[in-house]
């Protein structure tokens, strides 16, 4: 499920891929954007904002040609519960189109970087990039699921099932796109103490559904909920007022450290360098078994996200359904 880490792991491999890059051409299959075209601009940086993605484009070189204006435009997509992004190689691509060769989705081309032998060159470097690429997605998303296409000269850039697909203003990013969001546990501007401050600001919500609000910080989901309060003992239904004091600070604070620790790491995990074989998490997806501490069985819960707004604009998609999280009745009880 992708979570703060996922999208910063996801805009690093789109930044390797396309950042400086001209777009040859674009492909948008949402009914919003059927007409747009944003070829011919240049990709400008590509920023993970919580979780969020905001792929920046140059000015338009010959705006009159272009219905979408002159300005600077952004890109945003927002990958959810299992949308992804995947860089294919344009040249396998050619290959693969010759008569006898057909192209299809998913993983006909894997990646290479820009910058290593196209014919010949490594194979490590192909297998390495399949590795980054699998390590975030499910595999067997079909050319049905795709969103957004950005071809350069080299590579091609396939959103799959990611929502929210829009082009703004890069102007107006804060305004239309991600201004509501708290501080971004990832991001560089990462602000612990305005975090705790939206947080105490509604002392009545429960810390499990508080944690997930994006508008308090932006970047955590549910693998990190359920981990973070484990790891710090902490009952997930428990108001944020009632905590003790200090409590908070430990909380948000372990978080932060848990998604820095998995931002580079292709393997998700909490419980350090897990020996392979060995499980990667504490509690999450692990009701039922014993806790890892103290040998209790650890309880399937429900905790209510309906009220996790993702976007501020009324006409989208909010959260809606139940969220199951897994706590342990004798390390995480109630106070
Ligand atoms: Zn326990």
């Amino acid at each position: 499920m992708p979570e703060g880490d996922s999208v910063y792991r996801q805009c690093k491999m789109l930044r390797e891929a396309l950042e400086g890059a001209v777009i040859e051409s674009s492909d948008f299959r949402v009914p919003a954007l059927a007409t747009s075209d944003v070829s011919g601009r240049t990709v400008v940086a590509v920023v993970p904002r919580g979780k969020h993605i905001l792929i920046r484009l140059s000015g338009a070189p010959d705006a009159a040609e272009l219905k979408s204006g002159a300005e600077p435009l952004t890109l945003h997509s927002h990958l959810m519960m299992d949308g992804t992004w995947r860089v294919f190689d344009r040249q396998q691509d050619d290959d693969a189109a010759r008569p006898g060769g057909r192209r299809s989705y998913p993983g006909a081309s894997p990646y290479r970087p820009r910058g290593q032998a196209r014919r010949g060159g490594s194979v490590r470097s192909a297998a390495e990039a399949r590795t980054r690429v699998s390590a975030d997605v499910s595999i067997g998303q079909g050319s049905h699921t795709i969103r957004a296409i950005l071809r350069t000269k080299d590579v091609e850039a396939v959103g799959f099932d990611v929502k929210d697909v829009r082009l703004v203003p890069t102007r107006l990013e804060d305004r239309e796109l991600v201004g509501y969001l708290g501080p971004d546990i990832l991001g560089p501007d990462w602000d612990l103490e305005k975090a705790l401050e939206r947080l105490s600001a509604q002392p009545d919500r429960a810390i499990g559904t508080a944690l997930m609000d994006q508008r308090n910080l932006a970047g955590i989901g549910n693998v990190y909920r359920v981990e973070t309060l484990f790891m710090s003992r902490t009952n997930p239904w428990v108001t944020v007022g009632s905590l003790p004091d200090g409590k908070l600070r430990e909380i948000v604070t372990l978080a932060h450290k848990l998604l820095h620790l998995n931002k580079d790491r292709s393997m998700r995990s909490t419980v350090g360098q897990a020996p392979q074989g060995r499980p990667l998490f504490w509690a999450y997806g692990k009701d039922g078994q014993p806790c890892r501490r103290c040998g209790a069985v650890l309880k399937r819960g429900e905790i209510d996200d309906a009220l996790l707004t993702v976007d501020p604009a009324p006409s989208r998609t909010a959260v809606q359904h139940l969220r199951t999280i897994a706590w342990c009745p004798r390390c995480q009880a109630a106070e």
